[in-house]
């Protein structure tokens, strides 16, 4: 398969100047980088071709060999792209700087490749919460038990039995890579890949740490308080950061990702931040008018039916839903009337209602006027 053009890879003219080449890297490199997209080959595949791209645009010397030669000015060995590739790696050590600021600010991304050497991030726990309706009203704090590795305590993470058995890598004299000349038909090329004495840590370990093997975490159970904020929905990802597993011999802990969900209320539904009741009156309380009390997350509160409410009538109790998790406004309560018509009535009740059949009160006329029909008709969320 032939190789894409590096112009076009990147997405920059012939005569683009160094920044433009820079900032049109940049650009692709954010898009594909591997913590935006973990676990996604193409996206791997993406980061290294222009990683590759800029390799050569931004170098004058490899440039103009490329602009004279194309692909084939490229391949002689040793130029670190030839036949192996450029791995991950390689592409921190040499391009780090270029993520310095983008990522600072992301705590996702923060201090896992700053600087061009490599820190060591732990993998990330995902742990699932169950709020009541109260709690996610409220905001509430939860203790979570969790099976995580920490940091060694006996050795400090760094997987050594004392400070006498951890050495300085004599292949890499600490630096964690090597890096490599190699004399080819167009020049001296220099090659620089990860240590295969230390796999990059630096360090070489002779006597083993007994508590941890040699591997610097231990697995134990631990409480983790955190605190949640009010509005909460179901599916929403809250991230505590540092607080997922510890690394292998040093480095960053990963973070906690907390996977809200909600525990159904006996008597509320949730629609947005919106509450709903179904109440159900008798025909009698729908004539006359009553006080009845109605649910609300933390407390009853009580409301007042007008005489002549209709069936399908929605009461809305402002500011009686949920917050919104931004901490502005707060969703309603609608209560939504039902009038019960009873199914079986007692000989007695018969003959009460027998005596309302005539009734002109009991017989209405039809209105196609009638606001509150189209209103109950387009749902419940415009009364
Ligand atoms: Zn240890
Ligand atoms: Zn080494």
């Amino acid at each position: 398969m032939g190789k894409r053009d590096y112009y076009e890879i990147l997405g920059v003219s012939k005569d683009a100047s160094k920044e433009e080449i820079k900032k049109a890297y940049r650009k692709q490199a954010l898009k594909y980088h591997p913590d935006r997209n973990p676990g996604d080959k193409k996206a791997e595949e993406n980061f290294k071709e222009a990683a590759e791209a800029y390799e050569v645009l931004s170098n004058d010397e490899k440039k103009g060999r490329y602009d004279r030669f194309g692909h084939a000015g490229m391949s002689g060995a040793g130029n670190g792209f030839g036949g192996s590739g450029m791995t991950m790696d390689d592409i921190f050590s040499s391009f780090g700087d270029i993520f310095g600021d983008a990522f600072g600010g992301f705590g996702a991304f923060g201090g896992s490749r700053r600087g061009g050497r490599r820190v060591n991030k732990g993998t990330n726990l995902r742990v699932k919460v169950k709020l009541s309706l109260s709690e996610i009203a409220n905001g509430a704090e939860k203790k979570i038990k969790v099976t995580k590795y920490n940091t060694c305590n006996n050795c400090g993470g760094t997987g050594a039995a004392d400070s006498g058995s951890l050495a300085t890598c004599s292949t890499c004299h600490g630096s964690g890579h090597v890096t490599r000349l190699t004399n080819t038909m167009l020049g001296q090329m220099q090659t620089s890949s990860v240590c295969p004495s230390c796999s990059g840590e630096g360090k070489t370990i002779t006597k083993k740490c007994l508590a941890c093997y040699g591997e610097g975490i231990v697995q134990k159970e631990e409480i983790i308080k955190i605190n949640i904020p009010a509005g909460v929905g179901k599916g929403m990802q809250m991230t505590v950061s540092g607080k997922g597993n510890a690394p292998r011999r040093g480095g960053v802990y990963g973070d906690l990702l907390v996977v809200i969900d909600e525990e159904e209320h006996s008597e509320l539904i949730r629609e947005g931040n919106d509450l709903i009741y179904n109440l159900f009156i008798s025909i009698p309380d729908a004539i006359s008018g009553t006080h009845v009390e109605v649910p609300t997350v933390d407390n009853n509160v009580k409301i007042k039916i007008e005489p002549g409410t209709q069936p399908g009538k929605i009461l809305r109790l402002r500011g009686k839903g949920l917050p919104e998790v931004n901490g502005y406004g707060r969703g309603d309560l609608l209560v939504n009337v039902n009038v019960w018509i009873p199914k079986s009535l007692s000989k007695e009740e018969t003959r009460i209602i027998e005596k309302f059949k005539d009734s002109e009160s009991f017989i209405p006329k039809p209105d196609k006027n009638d606001k509150g029909f189209f209103e109950r008709m387009r749902g419940y969320f415009e009364g």
